[in-house]
Parts: C-alpha cells; structure tokens; sequence
C-alpha cells in the first residue's frame, strides 16, 4: 500500500496537484478540507464542530479531524493507498497517521515550496469548482465561460475562507502548526521537497519524479 502526503502552505497548489497526482499514480485523492466543506453542506454534526474554526481560518481540533479521516481511509476504495491532502497539519495528526499505519507502510511526503509573497495573491484570487473542486485564477487562470467550470460546467465560488482577513490567519495557523511537519517528516528520511513556484505542469512533473521515480520514497 502507498500512502502519499502532500505538504504546503494554503496556496501552494495542494488541490491542483492532488488531483493530477492521484489519477497519474491510480490512488484514491483524500482532502481533509474538501471532506469539511462536504460536512458542512450537509449540515452534520462533523460540520457543525468545524464551523467556526473553518470561518477563522483556525484549525480544527485534532480528534474532529482524526474520526472523520479515518472513517474515509477505512473505506474499501483506500485499500491500496491514498494521497493525502491538507492532513496532517498537526505533529499530532502524523503521529496518530504513523501509529495508524504501522511500520510496513511508508509514508512518502512531498513538500510544495513556494514564497510567503505568491500565497496571498493565488488564494485571493482563486475560484472553486463546487462539484468537482477544480480550481481557477480570476486573473491567472479564469474559466472560458464567467462563473462555470470548463470541465465539468458546475459554479465556480470564491471559498469564505479565501478573504484577505481569513487568508492571514490560515498562514499565521501554518507557520506555527502545520511548517513543523517538514522538518518531522525530513527527520524520517521521507521528505522530498518540489518547487512549487513554477507553471502547473512543470510542478506536476517534479511531483511524479520524486513520488514514483526509481529509488525515490
Ligand atoms: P483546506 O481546504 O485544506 O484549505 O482546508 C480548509 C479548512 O479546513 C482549514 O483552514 C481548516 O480549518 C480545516 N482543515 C482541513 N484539514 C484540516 C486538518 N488536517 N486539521 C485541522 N483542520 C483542517
């Protein structure tokens, strides 16, 4: 089984990446974030926890998050492995993923790196698919047609959590929870760092070499 984490600041093209990833290497695409928005859509207890700490751009608390993604990861589609995305973003979440996981499988974690000064602009601007969560860029990358995604034609929306004021937050929260993990992971020999700051597809194409190539994690 594989197990892939994908770790970056808010804005450093998780999400995009992800999907690409996931699809290229046959695994199952798991989203902690795309999992709460689904919580809250539908109004469960789940999302009712994550609320407000999701509207503060705060993370939410560890035993919330833990149940949900294990419930997810138990499921039959995750038993040949799955990439993770936005968990774990707490040294307590890898070490329960760790304990979970159990020493015959090896976590690989990728790091996207991109500078503090590309995030802000990339998630202000940013346009989510609601139903297939592609992403686009107002100015960067807008969709063909205003407002609708090119591939599967639902709304696009711009996240609540994507304002100046909550995009500040979600990055004061990273630096002093979530940018520990890299030095966690590069501790247990797992770490491969990708620059992020380049076109997608040149992002994507380093992603595969470090997760796949020969002799890689
Ligand atoms: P994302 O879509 O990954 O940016 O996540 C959106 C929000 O969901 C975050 O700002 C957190 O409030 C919450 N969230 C997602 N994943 C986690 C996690 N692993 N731990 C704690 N909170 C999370």
């Amino acid at each position: 089984m594989q197990v892939l984490v994908l770790l970056g600041p808010p804005g450093a093209g998780k999400g995009t990446q992800a999907v690409r990833l996931a699809k290229a290497a046959g695994l199952v695409h798991v989203s902690t974030g795309d999992l709460f928005r689904e919580n809250l859509s539908k109004g469960t207890p789940v999302g009712q926890r994550a609320k407000g700490f999701m509207d503060q751009g705060k993370l939410v608390p560890d035993d919330v998050v833990l149940d949900m993604l294990f419930e997810r990861v138990a499921r039959p589609d995750c038993k040949n492995g799955y990439l993770l995305d936005g968990f774990p973003r707490t040294i307590a979440q890898a070490e329960a993923l760790a304990a979970r996981l159990g020493s015959s499988t090896r976590v690989c974690a990728l790091s996207l790196v991109v500078p503090d000064s590309a995030l802000v602009e990339r998630l202000t601007g940013r346009l989510t698919c609601r139903k297939c969560s592609s992403i686009y860029h107002l100015k960067t990358l807008p969709p063909k047609v205003a407002a609708k995604c090119d591939k599967c034609g639902s709304e696009l929306y711009q996240r609540t959590d994507d304002s100046p004021e909550v995009v500040q937050k979600r990055l004061v929260e990273y630096s002093a929870k979530t940018a520990p993990l890299i030095a966690w992971y590069r501790g247990k020999g797992v770490l491969r760092e990708v620059d992020g700051n380049r076109s997608e597809d040149e992002v994507f194409r380093a992603l595969e070499r470090e997760a796949f190539a020969k002799g890689a994690c």
